[in-house]
């Protein structure tokens, strides 16, 4: 899962950004409203955390301006304590939920998690597919049970195509939901990656399309 962070003030940007990545998200950041907006617009996100006060470009525009191009991706927006109309037009303008400054980060996590959910389709934050089991708070994968150790990359990728379960997911995809703008983009690294979960995972649920990419199917007794 990709996360952007559009915050000027630089210490809370470094806060959430670090936040983030420790919960296995990858993470890009903008300190400015044009900045962010273009990164938004250019960009594949599964969520936003979006600054109302924003140099250049204010949050509700930045906002107002990809809802308007179509850009549907969850936004959260923080606001000041003393600007409730910032809200209000927040939400008016689409944003998806909002967090009060000053917050404690772990608020800004759990309400990242729901938007992600909520996405998806999806109302538990533990997500179980036949014996395995996805718990997304925790960023913790177990089989049967058992506790199965994967390298962030490899949580990432398992994490995608559980939220996105049914659903042929490309290789192209996977590396713009894997991996920041800074990386190498080479869709090869993501067989590698894929390789490694099924042996890790030990089993056959990571199906491959031939052609179109990779899917796990839904537990057919779920539900
Ligand atoms: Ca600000």
């Amino acid at each position: 899962m990709r996360i952007l962070v559009v915050e000027d003030d630089k210490d809370l940007n470094r806060q959430l950004v670090e936040s983030l990545d420790e919960a296995g998200y990858v993470v890009d950041k903008a300190f400015d409203g044009e900045e962010g907006h273009f990164l938004g617009d250019t960009e594949p996100y599964d969520a936003v955390i979006l600054d109302i006060g924003l140099p250049e470009m204010d949050g509700i525009s930045v906002l107002e301006s990809w809802r308007r191009d179509g850009r549907n991706m969850p936004v959260l927006i923080l606001t000041a304590r003393d600007r409730w109309s910032d809200k209000v037009s927040g939400i008016d303008a689409g944003a998806d939920d909002y967090v009060t400054k000053p917050f404690h980060v772990e608020e800004i996590l759990a309400r990242v998690r729901a938007l992600i959910r909520r996405a998806a389709g999806i109302a538990s934050s533990e997500i179980e597919i036949g014996p395995l089991r996805l718990d997304t708070k925790l960023s913790r994968v177990t089989m049967d049970g058992r506790n199965v150790k994967l390298t962030s990359h490899e949580y990432r990728l398992l994490s995608y195509l559980m939220h996105h379960q049914g659903q042929v997911v490309s290789r192209t995809e996977l590396v713009e939901h894997l991996y920041d703008q800074d990386f190498d983009r080479d869709s090869n690294t993501i067989e590698v990656f894929v390789g490694r979960l099924r042996k890790k995972i030990n089993t056959d649920l990571i199906e491959t399309v031939r052609g179109l990419g990779y899917r796990i199917q839904p537990d057919e007794n779920a539900g």
